[in-house]
């Protein structure tokens, strides 16, 4: 769904770039889409949900969104699909609307609440304020559907330590799941114009890889899952409009290296050795060992040779290492 619907223009968003589409999609449009992705992956014993993103999708008028519902609903009569999910803005939610919502089976409701500081949003020219999230957030909450809460990191105003109130405050309002996009300057933008005059200012990647794994360990450790970190470079971005900003095709990797650089870091200095093998879960190893072997290249300073090897009995970021004395 691109920017259909959508009467603001928050100062960072165009969404014309991002989604790379200029027209509302058509049923013909969606159902194809469905269709490829049915045919790009197995389904079973997966959870396969649809979802309408981008977008204002509380914003169409009542007509259009039960028409985009009713078109998907063989999907879940058949089973196919378990549930929906859409994206949506705090200001553009109600009972009634979330009552509709839940009989056409939405079952997870996104809002993009970006920050929960109200400089922040003013700055950001979101068009509400702080109070819209948390009301928003209680309707959701009350009519029985799983709250997911976005946020942004690196917006005007913003810093590290806001971004961490926004964090608590997301967990306190009863969000399950979250998204965390750093701030990107797109063109064609307000946030543009304020780059280029000196008034805004971007993360750079460090910057933002530090804050996101900050972020996502205080998610975790409140049993948030992370949906997503980073916009996805083929699916949301043409990076022809982009600016300036800490963009990474990877950037999710990123995030996960640096969890495993600090969890790494913070039981050294070991024993000095010649050798050194750390145990992971198979899941992780990629992971542990870092972004380009960033992590691996990092113990190399201590240790000549450093292997990363699978364990099936641990789990998370756990890890064992084992030191081979020369
Ligand atoms: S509310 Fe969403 S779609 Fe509308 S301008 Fe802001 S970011 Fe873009």
């Amino acid at each position: 769904m691109p920017e259909m619907a959508c009467p603001h223009r928050c100062v960072f968003c165009n969404q014309a770039s991002i989604s790379s589409q200029l027209h509302a999609p058509t049923n013909k449009e969606i159902i194809e889409k469905i269709e490829s992705h049915f045919n790009s992956f197995k389904t079973e014993n997966r959870l396969v949900q649809l979802a309408f993103f981008g977008g204002n999708f509380t914003g169409l008028t009542i007509k259009q969104q039960k028409s985009y519902l009713q078109l998907v609903q063989p999907y879940l009569k058949k089973g196919m699909i378990s549930g929906i999910r859409l994206s949506t803005r705090p200001d553009y939610i109600d009972a009634t609307i979330l009552q509709m919502l839940k009989s056409f089976g939405v079952t997870h409701i996104e809002l993009g609440a970006q920050s929960t500081s109200d400089t922040v949003l003013l700055a950001s020219g979101r068009g509400h304020l702080r109070d819209a999230i948390v009301t928003a957030s209680q309707q959701i909450l009350a009519a029985g559907l799983v709250l997911g809460l976005q946020m942004m990191i690196g917006l005007p105003k913003d810093d590290a330590e806001t971004a961490m109130q926004t964090a608590y405050d997301l967990v306190t309002l009863g969000a399950k799941e979250t998204r965390i996009y750093p701030c990107l300057v797109i063109k064609d933008t307000d946030l543009e114009q304020l780059y280029r005059t000196g008034k805004y200012t971007t993360l750079t990647l460090d910057e933002a890889v530090e804050q996101t794994a900050s972020l996502y360990t205080f998610f975790e450790s409140h049993g948030i899952k992370v949906l997503r970190m980073g916009l996805h470079p083929s699916e949301d971005l043409n990076t022809d409009a982009l600016v300036a900003g800490p963009f990474h095709s990877q950037f999710a990797e990123l995030v996960y290296s640096k969890l495993w650089e600090r969890q790494l870091l913070n039981f050294m200095p070991w024993p000095k050795s010649e050798s050194i093998e750390v145990f992971v879960s198979p899941n992780q190893i990629n992971h542990a060992a870092g972004f380009k072997s960033q992590n691996r290249k990092l113990l190399e300073k201590s240790y000549r040779k450093v292997h990363f090897k699978s364990d099936e009995s641990l789990i998370g970021r756990s890890f064992k290492i084992k030191i081979h004395q020369a």
